[in-house]
């Protein structure tokens, strides 16, 4: 664990399978968490659930492409939790197809949640962040960013972007003690990955050579690191963990 005592923290999408186990994993160090979502239901329903583990995390509804959504997001958890330190941009979606078959809807749709979120979050949280010269923020990309998709130019595009976005941030705030990262996990055993047939999952933990998927602990404690002091060093970088399934 890394000491995050007294430090407030946003994790979008921190309701599914990667963000959830960012939230529990950031809040064992200490921090106060937050996350937003889309879907109520799910979101309480497991708000419930950590709370029975004595994990109390405050949640909010907005959408991650809709950039006034995203205003009001800061502005109530600012109010509630204080000045937000550490930033995991997480919520993502999929929404594949071959390209020739892909709609406009497809590649907006996951440009929209994967990329634009990352203007719309950040640019809420970076002016303070600079005020205080502390800051961290993690972007969770993707290996199919790195080493491209078949059927995901649209997921692929956008997994690409939010590296370029991380670079050249890193450069604009690396002065003000804000260090800003990507995650680009391989395979990971969430609800979405397991539901892929068995005999296709097969094929692909057959291409990876540590030969499992990743869990949602490693990504999370990954994160947890670049959020700590300990990690004040590293910026502007893109942190692969796949199990050896791309080297860079
Ligand atoms: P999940 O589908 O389990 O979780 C995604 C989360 O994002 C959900 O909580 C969802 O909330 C939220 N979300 C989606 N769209 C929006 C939106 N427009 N506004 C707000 N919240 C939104 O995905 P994973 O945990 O698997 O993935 C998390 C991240 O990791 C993603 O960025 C993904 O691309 C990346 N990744 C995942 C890998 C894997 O193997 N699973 C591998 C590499 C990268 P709601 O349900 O309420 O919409």
């Amino acid at each position: 664990m890394s000491d995050l005592k007294g430090k407030v923290s946003l994790v979008t999408g921190g309701t599914g399978g990667i963000g959830a186990a960012i939230c529990l994993r950031l809040a064992d160090s200490g921090a106060k968490v937050a996350t937003n979502y889309r879907n109520e239901e799910k979101a309480k329903k497991w708000q419930n659930e950590v709370k029975k583990g004595g994990y109390d995390i405050n949640i909010y509804q907005a959408d991650v492409s809709d950039f006034d959504a995203c205003v009001n997001l800061v502005k109530m958890i600012e109010s509630e939790l204080g000045p937000i330190d550490i930033l995991v941009n997480n919520a993502g979606i999929t929404k594949d197809g071959s390209f020739r078959k892909m709609s406009q809807e497809q590649w907006n749709d996951v440009i929209k949640i994967n990329l634009d979120s990352l203007f719309n979050v950040t640019k809420q949280i970076v002016d303070g962040m600079s005020e205080r010269g502390w800051g961290r923020i993690i972007n969770i990309s993707s290996i199919n960013g790195q080493k491209g998709q078949l059927g995901q130019t649209n997921y692929s595009a956008a997994k690409a972007g939010m590296h370029g976005f991380t670079m050249a941030l890193a450069q604009e705030v690396a002065r003000k003690g804000i260090t800003v990262n990507t995650v680009s996990p391989g395979y990971i055993a969430t609800e979405m990955v397991m539901a892929v047939p068995e005999d296709i999952r097969n094929k692909i933990i057959a291409s990876i050579p540590v030969g499992r998927l990743g869990k949602v602990e490693e990504i999370a404690a990954l994160v947890d690191f670049l959020a700590s002091d300990e990690a004040a060093f590293a910026t502007g970088a893109d942190f692969s963990m796949n199990g050896g399934q791309h080297m860079m």
